[in-house]
């Protein structure tokens, strides 16, 4: 086991990778303990949790809603939790929102921690304190930030996690070497999905570099005032097209980091030959690189995209690249985006 702690302005995390499921009642009592995952995780993993006190909810994006919060805390009154209870998370990224949400408002906030177990709450979700709930269309539109105790990372959890979910796990791994990491996207190349499914030595050190890129950018910047931006690369268009196309959020992000490569290229000098790099990486890993649909939406996703809260005043912030490993906060105003979305989508 390889423990590290991450340092933020409220609480420092300690980070257990390699380690074990069973490690985690040495971290936290049983008895005080509730597991909340979904019931995909439940059923494959009964055995494991048996003498755990579970709260399973549905699976799905669709569910990280409000009512799926409400329907967690009438389950923890029932089991009479209270101030000392631990919440711990254990799944993908819905998951650790949804515990993550429900610990902080729950009684004005309990303690909780994450086990993620997939490869999108491994690398992005279950780092950097960020946790709630979609409303409606809007993605994450309700929520806090407020830190986990502890994640306890067990690979193992990877061998059942779905193709798919791999492959829109890889979609944020291909983001943060955009933006961060021109070694780790070469890295990426010279490697492929089967390669890191077949190898755990290589997706743990993977799994690794992305936490460390994540943590060392929300650290930099935990309120967002700048840096964190950055790792909003593809997804102001990709919410929206995850939205109205219904996609996976990795596919939409892909879609997203192809637009925002284009622009890129329009509005920043980032080279054409790279913007190429990126596109044939995506595909590479089994991501999408155009609209699945013929028929073109562009209109809806300007609407979505207008509602966005990232918009300030008549521009939207767009993270746009300089060069593979470099990227950068541009405003681009609502009437340029308008030419550019209709060359790009
Ligand atoms: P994400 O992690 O992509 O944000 P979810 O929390 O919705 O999103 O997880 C994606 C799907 O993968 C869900 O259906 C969830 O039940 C499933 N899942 C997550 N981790 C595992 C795992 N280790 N084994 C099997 N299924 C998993
Ligand atoms: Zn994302």
């Amino acid at each position: 086991m390889d423990k590290q702690h991450y340092k933020f302005s409220t609480k420092t995390v300690d980070c257990y990778f390699d380690a074990v499921f069973s490690f985690l009642e040495k971290l936290v009592s049983k008895e005080k303990a509730v597991i909340i995952t979904d019931d995909n995780i439940a059923s494959i993993y009964a055995e494991k949790f048996t003498g755990w006190k579970v709260i399973a909810i549905k699976p799905g994006e669709k569910n990280k809603q409000q009512s799926t919060v409400d329907h967690v805390i009438n389950q923890l009154i029932k089991i009479q939790a209270d101030r000392e209870t631990f919440i711990i998370g254990i799944g993908g990224g819905v998951i650790t929102d949804i515990a993550g949400y429900t610990a902080s408002v729950y009684m004005r906030g309990v303690k909780f921690a994450f086990v993620p177990t997939s490869i999108l709450a491994m690398v992005d979700a279950a780092i950097g304190g960020k946790n709630g709930v979609d409303v409606g269309m809007y993605k994450n539109l309700v929520g806090v930030i407020r830190h986990s105790e502890f994640l306890l990372y067990d690979y193992s959890f990877l061998k059942t996690l779905p193709q798919e979910e791999w492959i829109n796990g890889f979609a944020e791994i291909i983001k943060h070497a955009c933006i961060k990491d021109e070694k780790l996207f070469e890295r990426l190349e010279n490697n492929s999905l089967e390669n890191f499914r077949e190898s755990p030595e290589k997706i743990a050190d993977l799994i690794k570099r992305n936490v460390e890129i994540k943590y060392k950018v929300v650290s930099n910047d935990e309120f967002e005032a700048g840096e964190r931006k950055l790792l909003n690369f593809g997804h102001t268009l990709g919410h929206a097209i995850e939205n109205i196309y219904q996609l996976p959020h990795g596919n939409a992000v892909s879609i997203g980091m192809v637009a925002a490569c284009k622009i890129s290229e329009e509005m920043n000098d980032f080279p054409t030959v790279d913007s190429e790099r990126v596109i044939d990486l995506l595909k590479k890993y089994n991501l999408p690189v155009t609209l699945p649909f013929g028929e073109s939406r562009r209109g809806a996703v300007w609407e979505v995209l207008l509602m966005d809260k990232k918009k300030s005043g008549d521009a939207i912030n767009f993270i746009l690249l300089n060069k593979i490993g470099d990227a950068i906060v541009k405003p681009v105003s609502l009437h340029q985006l308008k030419d550019l979305i209709n060359q790009v989508l």
